[in-house]
């Protein structure tokens, strides 16, 4: 951070503060991780934090410390919409736009209470006090831990805080392997396991809970898959029925786009995700080296995200949203080789 944010989020912090943390819809192990890592500090730090998801988090981050405290936007709107207002702070994290928190942006703009942003996402919208936005980072979870340092806290990071920090890097880091995964976010990786954490159990716990029809789900995506290989692309595409089939539960496509970057050669990767209830396709987008998911987000799938990690939606059926797909791949000069 800057000097003058650094002082800004000093004088914000000074006095004991009700504090709303949020982080994005449909949050992932990087959006629990930062802000639950963040609620931790501030308890140390005498204010008194409530984190507001807008929606569910998935089952296979309930094991996070601190997870069991969390309210939940879409299940009390009333509720949640009360502790908003008597918000005297407001820490969003892991995104840089309201509308990220899908139906909760409304309320949110009404609010009086000054925004800090902490987040890694391009082109931050305006709404903070305090904006930290570096697309350099590899998680909001390493921004979190900055911020700590930032605010002379480091050695309050205990166990608690520390086994949060490291699910999101390792979660946003694709397990240390991703190109912004930094000898940076290595020393702050050692610093968090020399504080006691349980590294390895972690890993278990985020990667090792698959069911059998979660597996099965994931066979039914790779048989989908489709490849234009001219483009070096692959696709893959999951209805509501076949959904359904395996008993989807949130979570379980988690990762599954992945499997196409993994085909040699191939640079671009989407999954396309039908949600019946929400009427939308569900896509995310994945590359490897230069080629843009965000930009292609933003202009065809009112979505974002990063140069090689974003997602977005299409409002039109499956077959329909795979034909515009097709021709916006075909068409792209940067997927000329
Ligand atoms: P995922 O594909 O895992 O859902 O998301 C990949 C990245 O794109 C994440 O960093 C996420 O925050 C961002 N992202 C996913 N969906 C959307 C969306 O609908 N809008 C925007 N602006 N970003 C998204
Ligand atoms: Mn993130």
């Amino acid at each position: 951070m800057t000097e003058i944010q650094i002082e800004t989020a000093k004088m914000l912090l000074t006095s004991s503060k009700k504090i709303v943390i949020l982080p994005h819809r449909n949050p992932d192990g990087d959006a629990m991780g930062s802000t639950l890592a963040l609620y931790h500090f501030l308890k140390k730090l005498n204010h008194q934090p409530i984190l507001i998801s807008p929606n569910e988090f998935p089952d296979f981050l309930a094991w996070m410390p601190g997870s069991e405290t969390v309210l939940i936007y879409e299940k009390d709107k009333v509720g949640t919409k009360a502790v908003l207002e008597q918000a005297e702070l407001i820490f969003t994290l892991d995104f840089n736009a309201l509308h990220r928190t899908g139906e909760m942006e409304h309320d949110l703009t009404t609010l009086k209470a000054p925004f800090i942003m902490i987040d890694h996402h391009q082109a931050p919208d305006s709404y903070a006090e305090v904006t930290f936005s570096d697309t350099t980072y590899g998680s909001t979870c390493e921004m979190v831990y900055d911020f700590i340092a930032d605010l002379n806290g480091l050695e309050l990071i205990d166990k608690t805080i520390a086994t949060c920090l490291y699910a999101g890097i390792v979660t946003d880091s694709g397990s240390f392997k991703f190109p912004k995964t930094t000898g940076k976010t290595h020393r702050t990786v050692a610093h968090l396991i020399d504080l006691g954490i349980d590294n390895s159990e972690i890993h278990n716990l985020l990667f090792n809970n698959n069911s059998f029809e979660s597996l099965q789900l994931l066979g039914k995506a790779l048989q989908n898959m489709k490849l234009l290989k001219a483009q070096k692309t692959a696709y893959i595409t999951l209805t509501q029925e076949e959904l359904d089939r395996y008993h989807f539960k949130k979570g379980d496509t988690e990762g599954i786009v992945n499997y196409g970057l993994s085909i040699k050669d191939i640079i671009f990767a989407a999954i396309f995700i039908e949600n019946k209830e929400e009427g939308i396709i569900k896509i995310s987008l994945r590359s490897i080296g230069d080629f843009d998911v965000n930009q292609l987000a933003r202009e065809h799938f009112h979505g974002g995200g990063h140069i090689n990690a974003a997602g977005g939606k299409s409002l039109v059926s499956m077959k329909e949203t795979i034909s515009n797909f097709e021709q916006i791949v075909k068409n792209n000069p940067n997927l000329k080789f």
